[in-house]
């Protein structure tokens, strides 16, 4: 019996809608606008994309940058129940995002632990915000992807029994779900699951996901 383990993006995925396009909302001038149809039309990779959106803001933002994201971002519901499912069924569960850590840790803090939280990083010793990239695509991806979902899987190693679960609904959740057995979608991610044919499901709340894996429990398809 394959054994879940959970791969789950943050950015309009936990959250109910992207933290970056929030930030950008806000405090980016126009050009922003450009850069996003780029990266989200998949022209620019995320990796330049996001490193240049960033270098619009002044790195003088940081307190208010943080602040607003922190207190900008709703969380999905069922995200408490969810992560405690995950806890009590031994399933372990990987936040991997294309977000910043000055927002996703923060945010994220009250639902800790985690198996692990991957995500980007941020610079403010410049004149202009640095996004750092410390989860890179490895040789097997070369699609740029800043922070690489299919690399950290391959890098978690998990093993011939496991079954990856993948649950985001955007850009950069696309080159992961390639690799999940199965896929919790939204969005252009669930878009793209039907038009690629991957084993997917739609959701809405995080108690969706949880009903979703508990049924494979149920009949015996997962154990954990
Ligand atoms: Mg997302
Ligand atoms: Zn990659």
């Amino acid at each position: 019996m394959a054994k879940p383990i959970i791969f789950c993006d943050f950015d309009g995925t936990v959250t109910q809608s992207d933290n970056i396009i929030a930030i950008m909302k806000k405090f980016a001038p126009p050009e922003w606008l450009e850069l996003k149809d780029q990266i989200l039309s998949r022209k620019i990779s995320i990796n330049e994309g996001v490193g240049k959106l960033f270098s619009l803001l002044s790195s003088d933002l940081k307190d208010d940058i943080t602040k607003f994201a922190i207190e900008n971002a709703k969380i999905r519901p069922g995200f408490k129940e969810f992560v405690d499912f995950a806890r009590v069924k031994s399933i372990p569960l990987y936040i991997v995002s294309g977000g910043i850590d000055f927002f996703v840790q923060p945010i994220l803090a009250e639902y800790a632990p985690f198996d692990g939280i991957y995500c980007n990083e941020s610079d403010f010793s410049g004149e202009t915000i640095e996004i750092l990239w410390p989860h890179k695509c490895d040789s097997l991806c070369d699609n740029d992807c800043g922070c690489c979902k299919p690399s950290i899987i391959r890098q978690l190693n998990c093993g011939e029994d496991s079954f990856k679960i993948v649950i985001g609904d955007s850009v950069t959740d696309l080159e992961a779900a390639k690799h999940a057995d199965f896929v919790l979608a939204r969005d252009l991610l669930q878009e793209k699951c039907e038009e690629w044919g991957i084993n997917h499901q739609g959701f809405q709340t995080f108690f969706d996901c949880i009903d979703e894996i508990n049924k494979r429990i149920e009949v015996g398809e997962l154990s954990c």
